[in-house]
């Protein structure tokens, strides 16, 4: 596709955006860095760089040219993208022109100290280590939601951050949608006799170095492409995107149950492929990456869970995954189909099988919707997440790091974030549904290459060539004629789960 800006305006704003970009490029970059390679001590300076550049980039962006070109732009007649860009433009004004510099520069600061001491907190297991940071972040989310402005619920302003037009009512009644059928099928999980309580594999060692190599064979196959992709190690991975031809993804190796690495590698390569995969031609403006984090979630789940977990898959690396301990080979491929698809409430959310995923994202949203109304303090946060847990899941966390203190985001200042997960991943069954009424099962093309081919040039025409166009609801309606519903996901979960207990 050449170019789809035309517009006087639009192309003079184009221009004068590359600098922002430019900051907001350098910031992920160091970023990156800060949870990959950063010696600990460097985080009071970069704490202090990133800070800065926040500022800088909201001083070019509340420049009087740049935003009276907004508005005269505004008005004049302007094609799909041209009209998502001031879209994405405006947002992020609003946000700039809501937010006090002397806030920005504060949050940008706390949040990354509160990174260190949440790391330190996790590593000692001791909640009280990270208290009074949560503490200073649960307060200066308040006051953000208080300047950003929001209609009925303060939680609004916080949601929308993350996922545009998102509000407290759609998560409300999204979780209200699923919370008792998923909770009436994990009760019949439990009641089948082939429920097991722990899966023989998830003992099973491997060196970390074996472990490098089913993963790197794995981007061969679905990627193969270096030049554009790389993949590192972290604790808590994450996937960035710098740019054209600059994807970054991150995994981790914990020397057992390897499902956890397979998993995070394949996720985090459904984020990579939807950044790679986006329009050229938008590259350098606001629309040039994907930023619903809702259509970004449904490209990593439909990855980690339809392909990466799948029978045909699985039959794909067999060879491989045998080869990471001699004691794997005595399983068969259904018994690895079986560990990777097992269900069984857990601690921990990002090992979570896709019955109780649902249920750890649903008490994050209940306790940071009590944190924003005030109705729950952040110093009685161990007692209510237990609590939780033994309602939903019938577990306790045996202690604070496998608690409260397992997620990165509040030490990030990401509250507003977590309902994108679940919601994501219903999205992600609705693209299946839809592409196999394209292109066929998945499960028949999936062990060719070309066959992988085609399930990417799908995800490309109809979702990641168009980056940020289109909000999530938007583009589910362009694609499927339908509104956006969590019913698609209740009928894969039963159909999936009742076949295999
Ligand atoms: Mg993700």
């Amino acid at each position: 596709m050449s170019s789809p800006f035309a517009n006087n305006s639009i192309l003079e704003i184009i221009k004068r955006y590359r600098t922002i970009w430019s900051l907001y490029h350098l910031s992920a970059l160091a970023q990156w860095d800060m949870n990959t390679y950063m010696p600990e001590d460097g985080i009071n300076a970069r704490s202090e760089a990133l800070g800065k550049v926040a500022v800088l980039s909201q001083k070019l962006f509340l420049d009087n040219d740049f935003v009276s070109l907004i508005q005269k732009a505004e008005k004049e007649k302007l094609n799909d993208y041209e009209k998502a860009l001031i879209r994405l433009l405006k947002r992020d004004l609003r946000h700039y022109q809501k937010l006090p510099p002397e806030f920005i520069e504060e949050f940008t600061k706390v949040t990354n100290e509160a990174h260190m001491a949440w790391k330190n907190a996790k590593e000692k297991n001791k909640f009280s280590l990270f208290e009074p940071d949560l503490e200073k972040i649960v307060e200066l989310s308040r006051k953000k939601a208080e300047y950003l402005g929001y209609e009925k619920h303060p939680y609004d302003a916080l949601l929308d951050e993350y996922e545009e037009g998102l509000t407290t009512e759609d998560v409300q009644k999204y979780f209200d949608s699923i919370k008792k059928p998923i909770i009436s099928l994990l009760k019949y999980i439990k009641n089948s006799p082939k429920y097991k309580n722990r899966h023989p594999l998830e003992n099973e060692k491997y060196e970390t170095l074996k472990m490098e190599q089913l993963n790197k064979k794995f981007l061969e196959l679905v990627h193969n492409n270096s030049n554009n992709l790389r993949m590192d190690v972290a604790p808590h991975p994450f996937s960035t995107s710098l740019g054209i031809g600059d994807a970054r993804i991150t995994t981790r190796y914990e020397g057992k149950n390897f499902k956890q690495s397979y998993s995070s590698t394949i996720h985090e390569f459904g984020h990579a492929l939807y950044d790679l995969q986006c329009g050229k031609e938008l590259a350098y403006t606001p629309i040039g990456t994907g930023t619903s984090l809702v259509i970004q979630e449904s490209q990593s789940r439909l990855w980690e869970n339809m392909i990466g977990k799948s029978r045909e898959f699985i039959r794909m690396f067999y060879s491989d995954i045998t080869k990471l301990n001699a004691n794997i080979k005595k399983y068969s491929i259904d018994d690895i189909y079986e560990y990777m698809n097992s269900v069984k409430p857990s601690p921990i959310r990002t090992g979570a099988d896709e019955i109780t995923y649902h249920l750890h994202v649903l008490i994050r949203f209940e306790i940071e919707k009590g944190l924003i109304e005030g109705k729950i303090s952040v110093k009685d946060l161990p007692k209510i997440w237990a609590e939780k847990y033994e309602s939903y899941l019938g577990i306790k966390p045996k202690t604070d790091t496998e608690g409260v203190l397992q997620d990165i985001h509040w030490s990030q200042g990401n509250i507003g974030y977590f309902p994108t997960y679940s919601m994501g991943t219903s999205l992600s069954v609705i693209w299946k549904n839809e592409m196999e009424k394209d292109i066929g099962k998945i499960s028949g093309i999936l062990t060719s290459k070309e066959g992988i081919k085609k399930i990417e040039e799908w995800l490309r025409t109809n979702i990641h060539q168009y980056g940020s166009t289109y909000t999530f609801k938007e583009i589910v309606k362009r694609v499927t004629g339908k509104e956006f519903s969590p019913q698609p996901l209740l009928d894969y979960l039963k159909e999936k789960y009742k076949g295999i207990y």
